[in-house]
């Protein structure tokens, strides 16, 4: 397999730390609010990563942190918690506002066909393994205390930036807008491990610590919990581009402090989705959410296919356009498939007629999780003349367990508004002519409701109907 790597900038072969095996780490949502369809981009290419490395045949181990605590408005630090300005805004607790917002994520990620991982994490729960951490990294002499609050010192490291590849000065001036001042750090890019004075006042959630009361930072949720699951070294560690940095810079400064030596070998991460203003965002202009899209009358799915169709490195710019594009696509796809379907049951599935088919999808997917192209290969199958209906129906089904698309499961039968009141209003009419005892009638109309392709049953409950 291989695997674009943030941290060389290279496509690399995947060579897992243990044979057969892949320890990988996931950031998880901030559940302050719902996520937007960018946020859910980034856990569906995850999905795919997941599925395609156990398609493969590795055994992965997966964990991701909740985020109910530590994280600022800004990613460097800086601003209100986004938790209690969520609780805020819904004048509920902080813990309520968590709890609703862990589980709308996974309907949403239900929505999409994305796995849960195996081993969740929520970063309330994990504070006494911060406090350890923290304790270690200020043993080593990388920490110092100032105003209240504990910093990591990142002129302590010879490489803090690897994973930007920048220099230190030109890095400070990239990010100089988004770094408000803290007169109480040495450098403005250390950032807090431990806060219990700055924008603390009316923290909710706070806890006894050996530098006082207080909360912890958000980059120490991520490598504690890594640390709990995955051990000292990690495979893989995966985000959306706006992670890099400072989340995951600063998770690597601690990690590697901590465990003395390098902690991740292959850093993913995938491009932004985008709406046509820019940045997507949760406050401003339409707020996309899978919810928002369903009232619109598309599925989950459509979204997740419009998401395959294109690379996960690539930004993707939304629109209602190609997500019409990936519905109708979608749908032709699927009533192909169905069409197969009817006759694969009889079917013999020849080896030697799929293996092609499948070196090609493996090739596909372990070519840093190229789905578009697996999509075409779909077609193709589609097309192809010399394989048999059944050995179609094989090799879609391989190729869904990693684009998770439901591709087998027949569509339900839709029945426009007008459709089902002419409908309704046949089967009274049968019903008064059969309590009329004219059957004739009765049976003409029954005749009228299979040519339109309804069934009929009739129940205690009175006739019941379906489209078939
Ligand atoms: P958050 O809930 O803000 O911590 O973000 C959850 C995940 O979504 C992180 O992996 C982010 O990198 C990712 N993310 C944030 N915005 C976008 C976007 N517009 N497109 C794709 N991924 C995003
Ligand atoms: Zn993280």
């Amino acid at each position: 397999m291989r695997l674009y790597n943030t941290l060389t900038r290279n496509i690399e072969e995947f060579i897992p730390i243990e044979e057969g095996k892949v320890k990988m780490y996931t950031c998880g949502p901030t559940v302050y609010h719902y996520a937007h369809i960018g946020n859910l981009r980034t856990y569906i290419f995850e999905d795919v990563l997941e599925k395609s490395l156990k398609y493969l045949g590795y055994v992965v181990n997966r964990a991701m942190n909740i985020t109910d605590v530590g994280h600022m408005d800004s990613d460097a630090d800086t601003g209100e918690d986004k938790m209690l300005k969520g609780a805020k805004r819904e004048k509920k607790t902080v813990l309520e506002i968590a709890e609703m917002y862990t589980q709308a994520f996974f309907e949403d990620c239900d929505k999409l066909n994305i796995r849960k991982p195996d081993n969740i994490a929520k970063a309330t729960d994990m504070v006494d393994e911060y406090i350890e951490m923290i304790k270690v990294l200020e043993k080593k002499g990388y920490t110092y205390f100032s105003n209240g609050n504990v910093y990591f010192d990142i002129s302590k490291l010879e490489n803090y930036t690897k994973l930007t590849n920048q220099k230190v000065d030109d890095l400070k001036v990239a990010v100089r807008d988004d770094i408000e001042e803290d007169k109480f750090k040495k450098n403005p890019l250390d950032f807090g491990l431990w806060f219990t004075k700055s924008k603390f006042d009316n923290q909710e959630l706070k806890w006894d610590s050996p530098w006082g009361v207080g909360y912890p930072g958000w980059h120490i949720e991520c490598s504690a919990i890594a640390n709990k699951f995955l051990g000292e070294y990690i495979d893989i560690h995966c985000g959306g581009v706006d992670n890099i940095f400072p989340h995951h810079t600063n998770e690597i400064a601690q990690s590697e402090t901590y465990w003395g030596h390098k902690w991740v070998n292959y850093w993913m991460h995938s491009g932004h989705l985008n709406d046509q203003t820019g940045k997507m965002s949760k406050s401003k202009g339409e707020f996309l959410t899978v919810e928002l899209i369903e009232s619109k009358g598309y599925n989950g799915l459509d979204y997740r296919f419009l998401v395959l169709q294109s690379h996960y490195r690539k930004q993707l710019v939304f629109s209602y356009e190609t997500l019409d594009s990936a519905r109708a696509a979608l749908i032709k796809l699927k009533t192909k498939i169905q069409e197969i379907l009817e006759d694969a049951l009889t079917l013999n599935v020849k080896h030697e007629n799929i293996k092609e088919y499948i070196d090609k999808f493996k090739n596909y997917i372990a070519d840093d999780l190229n789905t578009a192209n697996v999509v075409t290969l779909i077609f193709d199958i589609i097309k192809d003349e010399n394989l048999n209906s059944a050995e179609k129906i094989y090799l879609i089904n391989e190729m869904d367990k990693v684009l998770s698309l439901d591709l087998l499961i027949l569509e339900e039968k839709e029945v426009s508004e007008e459709e089902k009141n002419i409908i309704e209003d046949l089967i009274s009419k049968r019903n008064q002519a059969k309590a009329n005892k004219d059957y004739v009638l009765a049976d003409s109309i029954r005749g009228k409701l299979v040519d339109m392709k309804i069934e009929i049953k009739d129940t205690r409950e009175g006739t019941m109907w379906e489209k078939v």
